[in-house]
């Protein structure tokens, strides 16, 4: 399903006759409910991530994610990529996310860098990429292409990353708002932001990443710009639905 669901999605994207939403999720329908949040833990399985120190970025992120969606699930559904140790591959976490009809998908990382002194989250929405610094190889195998997201759902993303790092920044998080083409920011059918919550390669920044307490205040943080944006977004997709058909234009 894994291949054919991605050749499936590209075709329909190259073209242009999908059904699928490309400014704002389908209004909801008993068989196809609205889900407003999809959180996407990285890796997982084979695919351990980054590791430091016995530290495993895959369970890391699965925790923060599963923190993410109890808090968020009280206030809207959410949906995740995976929920326990499992391997999923990329295109099958974005095939996933355009069938849930998510009003913003949200990738949760951790960094790890040849400098132990940096520190912080980096908030990623798609965009010509700036390296100050040499990455590690992606230890993803190999994905089909695909094309830049819809220019709504690009700008949408912007939105929500400046507003992950603003909130971040409010409640005393370092961090910053980066650009890059990763495979899950070039999402079809909803903005999306790849979160690296902090650098596993900073010594001190890998404990806090560990500790429990830590995780709750990132996640208290990260949950208010998650949901402020996904409620927004959805009462915007409603009031588009609920509007009449504009009127063609006079001749
Ligand atoms: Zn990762």
């Amino acid at each position: 399903m894994t291949t054919l669901a991605a050749i499936t999605l590209l075709a329909a994207l190259v073209s242009g006759a999908s059904a699928m939403p490309t400014a704002a999720p389908l209004p909801p329908t008993p068989d196809r409910p609205v889900t407003p949040v999809i959180l996407d833990p990285g890796h997982g399985g084979d695919d351990l991530g980054a590791i430091v120190k016995g530290a495993q970025e895959k369970d890391i992120a699965l925790t923060v994610a599963l923190k993410l969606r109890d808090r968020i699930k009280t206030a809207m559904p959410v949906r995740l990529t995976r929920d326990s140790d499992v391997y999923v591959t990329l295109d099958d976490r974005m095939v996933n996310s355009v069938d849930w009809n998510g009003a913003v998908f949200v990738s949760i990382h951790l960094n790890q860098v040849r400098n132990k002194k940096l520190a912080g989250a980096t908030v990623y929405s798609y965009g010509p990429e700036k390296r100050r610094f040499k990455r590690r190889k992606p230890r993803h195998p190999k994905v089909p292409p695909m094309p830049a997201p819809p220019s709504v759902d690009a700008r949408e993303s912007d939105f929500l990353a400046s507003s992950m790092v603003k909130a971040l920044r409010g409640d005393g998080f370092r961090a910053e708002h980066a650009k890059s083409d990763y495979y899950v920011l070039k999402n079809p059918a909803q903005p999306s932001v790849l979160v690296e919550i902090g650098y596993l390669s900073n010594p001190a920044e890998a404990a806090r990443l560990a500790d429990p307490a830590y995780q709750d205040k990132l996640v208290s943080t990260l949950a208010s710009a998650i949901e402020t944006f996904a409620s927004e977004r959805t009462a915007r997709a409603e009031t588009m639905a609920a509007a009449p058909a504009p009127a063609a234009p006079r001749l």
